[in-house]
């Protein structure tokens, strides 16, 4: 079946109206280099709806103060409005309740809080930490960091050649020292979903609790964490529409309650004297300090944009931008895909001859077109395809058809001045 035959059944889903969408992001009307923007360097962060942008300027402008500890009335709206974020988003993963709900500063802190606090207290000598090979920077050197405190070993579950992980690998590597496992949910730098479910139902087997990093995952797929049974699940509310500065981490209760506070500071005491002192209840035990609070109230308004177009119809219109640009990039000679998963997000992931990604970054900007290049923080990933970085397309619930052509003929632009 030629190219052409296979682009003409990717479907289109018929209700979604991406140019209404694209209508309620601004910067979307934004010129660079006197071209239209086409943003695909949504893996990095995603672009932000007009109701996100005016919620954070409504709390500064009508609400601004600090939360939970004042009587007066600002304070009360501004608690009110940062619970009740708390609690869209324990609606939007589906978590028990909203103690379960820790606001950080994003995935990378929710990840530090775990390795700093439960893996402190729970890993000795001689332990194990299973981590994948194809994590981003932050879901490595936290672990390398408590492990070598500790002098536990790391150990990494391989990928194959199609970015995918290798289970028997995982289940080879498991052993009766493995205290933790904590692994990505879909790789920023190859787009692979992993088998996340098969992955904590073995782990579980062996009594094993799992983080998941769900950064490039909360934007695409429909996430509850009482059905992955996750024991904690991190992410960014930049990469979901949100704001940047702001993130979540869930943890169940159970092991909340266990561990040991991650800063000391106000809000996360319940009595302090110098001779001792106890602390608040969950979640804020874990919560020191005055925190990002319009950060997480935009964050609320982030998660009711994307509940009301629904994750669902979001990922099926991903699906058909990541075939459709699937299809066309290959007929771009000496061009290689780098993460050709069965199970794919929409990033794409390329090499292109021997053209620096740096010089094609370059040359698509001139065009209008953001993407991103380099090694995405995975640097064992670019280790494992011999390459030194990649060029990396992601696309958004507001991406369309035509931007896709716009990058193609920017490729192939780049091919006749490159030679
Ligand atoms: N994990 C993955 C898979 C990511 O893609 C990223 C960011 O790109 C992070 C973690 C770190 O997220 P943040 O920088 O928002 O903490």
């Amino acid at each position: 079946m030629s190219s052409k035959e296979i682009i003409s059944m990717i479907s289109k889903p018929t209700l979604y109206d991406v140019e209404k969408i694209r209508s309620d992001f601004p910067i979307l009307q934004t010129k660079v280099h006197g071209k239209p923007l086409v943003y695909l360097d949504n893996a990095a962060t995603s672009q932000k709806p007009i109701t996100v942008i005016t919620k954070a300027q409504e709390y500064y402008s009508s609400m601004n103060s600090n939360i939970h500890r004042g009587v007066h009335a600002l304070s009360q709206v501004a608690t009110e409005a940062y619970e009740m974020a708390r609690i869209k988003i324990k609606n939007f993963i589906n978590s028990l309740g909203k103690n379960e709900i820790i606001f950080t500063s994003g995935t990378t802190e929710s990840i530090n809080l775990v390795a700093q606090t439960y893996c402190r207290a729970n890993i000795k000598e001689g332990d194990e930490v299973i981590i994948s090979e194809m994590e981003h920077h932050s879901n490595i050197v936290p672990w390398q960091m408590i492990c070598d405190e500790k002098n536990a070993k790391l150990k990494i579950i391989p990928i194959n050649d199609e970015g995918e992980i290798i289970f028997e690998e995982f289940e080879r590597i498991i052993t009766h020292r493995t205290k933790f496992i904590s692994v990505v949910y879909v790789s920023n730098s190859l787009g692979t979903i992993n088998p996340v479910k098969q992955i904590i139902k073995l782990a579980h087997q062996n009594n094993i609790p799992v983080l998941l990093d769900a950064a490039q995952a909360v934007n695409h797929i429909p996430i509850d964490v009482q059905e992955l049974d996750c024991d904690f699940l991190a992410f960014s509310g930049h990469k979901i529409y949100g704001p940047t500065g702001i993130g979540v981490l869930y943890g169940k209760i159970n092991l909340l309650d266990s561990m040991p506070p991650y800063q000391g500071g106000g809000d996360m005491i319940s009595k302090v004297t110098f001779e001792k002192t106890t602390f608040n209840e969950l979640p804020y035990k874990f919560e020191a300090g005055t925190p990002n609070i319009a950060g997480v109230i935009g964050l609320g308004e982030a998660i009711d944009y994307v509940t009301n177009i629904g994750i669902d119809n979001i990922a099926l219109h991903e699906k058909f931008l990541l075939d459709y640009a699937t299809e066309v990039i290959a007929d771009i000679p000496g061009l290689k895909i780098i993460g050709t998963a069965k199970e794919k997000v929409s990033v794409l992931s390329f090499v292109l001859d021997d053209i620096h990604p740096h010089d094609i970054g370059t040359f698509l900007d001139f065009e209008g077109v953001a993407i991103r290049t380099g090694h995405h923080c995975t640097q064992p990933v670019m280790d494992r395809y011999g390459i030194p970085a990649t060029s990396r397309a992601s696309f958004a619930m507001y991406n369309t058809k035509d931007e896709i052509d716009i990058l193609i003929k920017g490729l192939k632009k780049i091919i006749e001045v490159f030679g």
